[in-house]
């Protein structure tokens, strides 16, 4: 089977994401709801998106827009018809009656559902329908979530299956999990009662909401969001019809229908239009006072709001250790929460599944969970695991394990994919160094550097991990969220507040000399990118030799940003790229100007398409819809390059002064009509000093070091300003730039 055309039916959240996904992966697909206007409106709203959810939206006509009468032929033609209408039953009935009368042969019906059993989905439809017709469940966003769960039923023409699940894992980049049909399958079954649980016990142990997120977030390896937070990203009122349908179709007994007990407050917030960030605001909420926005949050006793307090834990990276070991209320609500997920995950094995591995997954790939529940007990320890937990009857894998206090109990990972991905690697690997920063990998004759810090962030040590590394053909990838969100603001401004310029100087020289180095060496170097890839990261991306990146990459040099240039070496690659172009041969200031541009807007491209007309990717990179198969594809380009030669070095011809003065005209405009302040002019006319070469001109050459010096210079003269201070420590607390 190959699937060449698609139809989806339904154009709400979930249809118009399946549509506009498939359209990333370059498959023609029709889109038809009720209305040909609703469809439309449907189109428009992929077009708009923000996070967009289509990679290139030069491609939105590859969508086709109709609705289910005039338009349903479209169906005869299609391999593949998803069904994304509301979750009615007796509507999706009449909807399965009409595509099976309507498809050609072998063409896979599924359906979208995330509550309806396929034995029910499926009670109307004969054998031979039945063999082609299977739930396909994806998450919203679609493009950015990771998670499908195939669900199928017992006529299902396995072949069939699976060339649909090899389909969505390598054209859509799915981690496609098949499960059994239980209610919520593995994701939502674990992922809601974790939410639920986390709700429940800090009320249970009176924490605030913010406390809450705090520890049921970054520390456990959940995304910051953490219960509350993502409850009102959901919506209230969806999760409360989230929670009857569980109420409804698990049975009386199951620990579940426990957490899943209406709570007043809850009821309330609905009930005042409440629902979360869709309506007036939910456990957390922004209110205007005097001109100022403040962010307040619910007390969950009394119901009134007040401005939400940081909670810092002191905790960087996940660490569940360090969380229940805690001798304090958090510490209890910790252990209370993660002993509780464990248990009831496991009390499920094998009922909802036999691999308990692909709980896990489901929970990496459909929640972005750093560790899913086993993985938690894992990393907890078995012993001390069993030592202080208070009883688990019937529960199967447990009891198993409370006899075996295996500590290696795990095995493989990712067992659902045939990819070799990373995760299935690192336990064959050798790990042959690490530090506070990265962990470094020897897997046959290639070394593999893995970022460890919160968001991958660098420094000193991230750099001696990739020099130290480089004895060997080197792959630079990691498992977690993002490849890095640049240097690590923190470690350089805790140098600044000392006025120890002297230390962030030779740190920025040795990012420097390892990005040369990473260029350089004399065995290729592979960077795999995924999630964001800013400031340093890109800096140390776009220096390696080669590059394979995940399509969904957030990419920039976002340095002006806080007021600073990029040092490692980013604005020369940048600069080095645009000046083989042929536009720059003719005229020698068109590169500089064009990477003025692109660097003082700090330009951010959120895909490798929008990438690569920037630049900060070549076309010759490899870019991947999957990102399980970066490691795999890292890794066949080193055995493609096995007689890689390392790159010329290249010299750079610059006009000067009249290219900087050039540049500072531009400057004096945006700063005449407002768009930049004091701190900005300044910052741009840095970046211009350095993209116009400092003080040379077009008859002289310019080496790499040259270039690099320039961008130290300018770095360490805008550090040590205390407007470029003020703007760090402004992103810092609040993630947000600073305009000044
Ligand atoms: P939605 O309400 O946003 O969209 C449903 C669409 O179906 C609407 O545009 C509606 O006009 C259309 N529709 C209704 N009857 C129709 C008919 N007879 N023919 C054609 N179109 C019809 O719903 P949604 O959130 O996109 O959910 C769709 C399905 O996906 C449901 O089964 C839901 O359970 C499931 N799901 C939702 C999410 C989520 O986060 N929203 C996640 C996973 C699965």
């Amino acid at each position: 089977m190959e699937i060449k055309k698609v139809v989806v039916i339904g154009s709400g959240t979930m249809g118009s994401g399946i549509a506009a996904h498939l359209c990333n992966a370059n498959v023609p697909v029709t889109l038809l709801d009720l209305t040909t206007e609703i469809s439309q409106k449907a189109r428009e709203r992929i077009h708009k998106s923000r996070p967009p959810l289509l990679i290139d939206k030069s491609k939105i006509d590859n969508i086709k827009v109709g609705n289910i009468n005039d338009d349903f032929d479209s169906v005869k033609h299609a391999d593949w018809i998803v069904e994304a209408v509301v979750e009615r039953i007796d509507i999706k009935h009449n909807i399965y009656e009409k595509i099976f009368k309507s498809r050609k042969p072998g063409a896979i019906v599924s359906s979208n559902t995330s509550s309806i059993p396929i034995k029910v989905l499926s009670e109307k439809l004969n054998d031979n329908d039945k063999k082609d017709f299977c739930i396909t469940h994806f998450f919203n966003p679609v493009r950015y979530m990771g998670l499908l769960e195939i669900v199928i039923n017992e006529n299902n023409d396995l072949d069939q299956i699976n060339a649909l699940k090899k389909f969505c894992e390598k054209e859509l980049g799915k981690g496609a999990i098949v499960c059994n049909d239980t209610p919520g399958f593995l994701g939502n079954r674990i992922g809601v009662f974790a939410m639920q649980v986390a709700m429940t016990e800090a009320i249970k142990l009176k924490l605030t909401i913010e406390e809450a997120d705090a520890i049921f977030g970054r520390p456990m390896g959940i995304p910051k969001t953490g219960v509350f937070g993502l409850y009102d990203l959901i919506g209230i009122d969806l999760m409360s019809d989230v929670l009857k349908s569980f109420i409804k179709e698990l049975s009386k007994n199951d620990p579940f229908q426990e957490v899943a007990k209406e709570i007043p407050l809850i009821t309330n917030l609905i009930k005042t239009g409440y629902t979360g960030r869709k309506g007036k605001g939910g456990f957390y909420r922004m209110n205007k006072q005097q001109n100022q926005k403040i962010l307040e949050a619910i007390n969950l006793d009394t119901g009134e709001y007040f401005p939400t307090k940081k909670i810092d834990l002191g905790i960087e990276t996940v660490n569940l250790n360090l969380l229940i070991d805690r001798k304090d209320k958090y510490g209890e609500y910790a252990w209370s929460v993660i002993s509780k997920i464990i248990k009831y995950a496991s009390s499920l094995v094998p009922g909802i599944t036999d691999k308990f591995n692909d709980i896990d997954e489901a929970m990496r790939l459909g929640f972005n969970w750093a560790m899913g529940p086993f993985e938690m007990l894992k990393s907890i320890g078995v012993k001390k695991f069993f030592d202080r937990i208070d009883g688990f009857e019937n529960n199967e894998f447990l009891e198993g394990l409370s006899k075996t206090k295996d500590e290696n109990f795990y095995g493989e990972r990712q067992k659902y994919t045939d990819i070799e991905t990373l995760g299935k690697i690192k336990p064959k690997a050798l790990k042959i160094d690490k530090n506070k920063s990265a962990d470094i990998y020897r897997f046959k004759d290639f070394n593999i550097v893995e970022f460890t810090t919160k968001a991958c962030a660098l420094d000193y040590d991230s750099m001696d991990a990739l020099k130290n590394a480089t004895d060997k053909p080197l792959i630079i990838i990691n498992e977690s969220m993002q490849f890095s969100a640049g240097v690590n603001l923190t470690y350089t401004m805790n140098f600044a507040d000392k006025g120890d310029f002297k230390s962030i100087e030779k740190f920025i020289k040795y990012f420097q000399d390892t990005c040369k180095h990473l260029k350089y060496s004399n065995h290729p170097v592979i960077s795999a990118p995924s999630g964001l890839v800013l400031g340093g990261g890109e800096e140390v991306a776009i220096q390696s030799n080669f590059v394979v990146a995940h399509t969904n990459i957030v990419m920039g040099l976002v340095e002006t940003g806080v007021g600073l240039v990029p040092a490692g070496g980013g604005c020369k690659e940048v600069l080095w790229r645009w000046s083989q172009t042929e536009e720059a041969k003719k005229d020698p200031n068109f590169a500089p100007l064009k990477v003025f541009n692109i660097i003082g807007y700090a330009t951010t491209a959120t895909s490798t398409v929008e990438a690569e007309p920037l630049k900060f990717l070549k076309p010759e990179d490899k870019k991947v819809m999957n990102r399980n198969s970066l490691f795999e594809e890292a890794k066949k380009l080193l055995l493609e390059n096995k007689d890689f030669k390392p790159p010329e070095e290249c010299k750079f011809k610059l006009s000067g002064k009249p290219l900087k003065d050039k540049m500072v005209k531009l400057l004096e405009k945006l700063y005449n009509d407002k768009v930049i302040l004091d701190h900005g002019f300044k910052v741009g006319e840095e970046l211009a000093t350095v993209l116009s070469g400092g003080d040379t001109s077009l008859d002289k050459d310019l080496s790499e070091d040259n270039l690099y010096n320039l961008e130290l210079e300018s770095f360490m003269r805008l550090i040590e300003t205390k407007e470029t201070q003020a703007r760090i420590k402004h992103t810092l607390s609040t993630g947000k730039p600073l305009v000044n």
